[in-house]
């Protein structure tokens, strides 16, 4: 990833991209304390355009906020360098990593006295999963490792170290054959994949975990507003992991898996072990919107 060319935003300039560098003894490195977002910029109707970059910025400042780093940039540089960052690698659709860091002015666990870092970067990055994964649905592991429990790491914060539990759930689906994870919570309930939310459709009806300890998905508040279009009931409670291998479909969403059908869960088929139609109809709606395709969300798009 970095021998490439290319800009990226770095604390207030777009530097080269081989010059963007950090030293070995920077604090995030050692202790995990950095907050980050995924964004993504679609090739749409109105140009190229950043889906949500609103939301997903704020989120980025609620990390900040949570963990007590203080981003030396307001809401509206980072909202502008976002856009900057697409523009200068001349990028029509794209993924954006804003990565808020602590530098290496002294070790310890105490971040206090440590520089807050800010670099985003945007590079092309196609379907997450695969491209077949979005029609043909993939194959998921209940992992043996459980999600954070809330007064862990903190679930509102998309927050680097939160990823080494994400990590090594994905590794062992990976390892036993599976494309990803499912994590349960410490009390055993449905969490989420390593990075994405989950939702499930049961009689024509979608459910979805309560978000305790999953991360508030951009996505998933994306697909509330297009399942109420579409005239179809969500229902938020807790889910067992048998409740999912009855369901008649089950897809995650996240930025970079977009909306990713589930086919399998522990060698369960799911459904008809394919994409299913209520599926089908959101992730359709999904593409619709980040695409520019439905007037009514062209408010979720800002133009780069
Ligand atoms: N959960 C986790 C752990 C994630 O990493 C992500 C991806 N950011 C999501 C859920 C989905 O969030 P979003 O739709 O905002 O990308």
């Amino acid at each position: 990833m970095s021998d490439r060319d290319g800009f990226i935003w770095y604390d207030g300039k777009l530097v080269p991209w081989r010059d963007a560098t950090t030293h070995v003894l920077t604090h995030s490195l050692h202790y995990g304390l950095a907050v980050f977002e995924g964004v993504r910029a679609y090739n749409s109707d109105l140009g190229t355009a950043i889906f949500r970059l609103e939301e997903h910025t704020t989120r980025l400042f609620n990390s900040a906020h949570i963990y007590q780093m203080k981003i030396p940039f307001d809401r509206e540089t980072i909202m502008q360098a976002q856009r900057e960052v697409v523009r200068r690698n001349a990028l029509d659709s794209c993924y954006i990593r804003p990565l808020v860091f602590y530098g290496s002015e002294k070790m310890g666990v105490s971040p206090r006295g440590a520089q807050v870092h800010v670099a985003i970067a945007a590079w092309a990055w196609g379907a997450y999963l695969g491209e077949d994964a979005l029609k043909q649905g993939i194959r998921v592991k209940i992992s043996s490792y459980a999600r954070q429990h809330v007064n862990v790491t903190m679930p509102r914060a998309k927050v680097a170290s939160t990823y080494a539990n994400s990590i090594l759930a994905n590794a062992e689906a990976l390892d036993h054959g599976y494309d990803e994870a499912i994590l349960l919570d410490t009390d055993g309930f449905v969490a989420e994949g390593s990075g994405e939310n989950i939702f499930i459709v049961k009689d024509g009806v979608l459910y979805e975990p309560e978000i305790a300890s999953a991360l508030t998905g951009i996505t998933r508040s994306s697909i509330h507003a297009l399942a109420a279009d579409l005239g179809i009931k969500i229902v938020t409670r807790r889910l067992t992991r048998d409740d999912l291998y009855i369901a008649d479909e089950a897809f995650f969403t996240g930025t970079a898996a977009e909306v990713t059908p589930i086919r399998e869960i522990d060698q369960r088929i799911i459904g008809q072990g394919s994409r299913g139609p209520v599926t089908e109809k959101l992730q359709k709606a999904f593409f619709d919107a980040v695409h520019g395709r439905n007037a009514k969300y062209h408010h979720w798009l800002s133009k780069v």
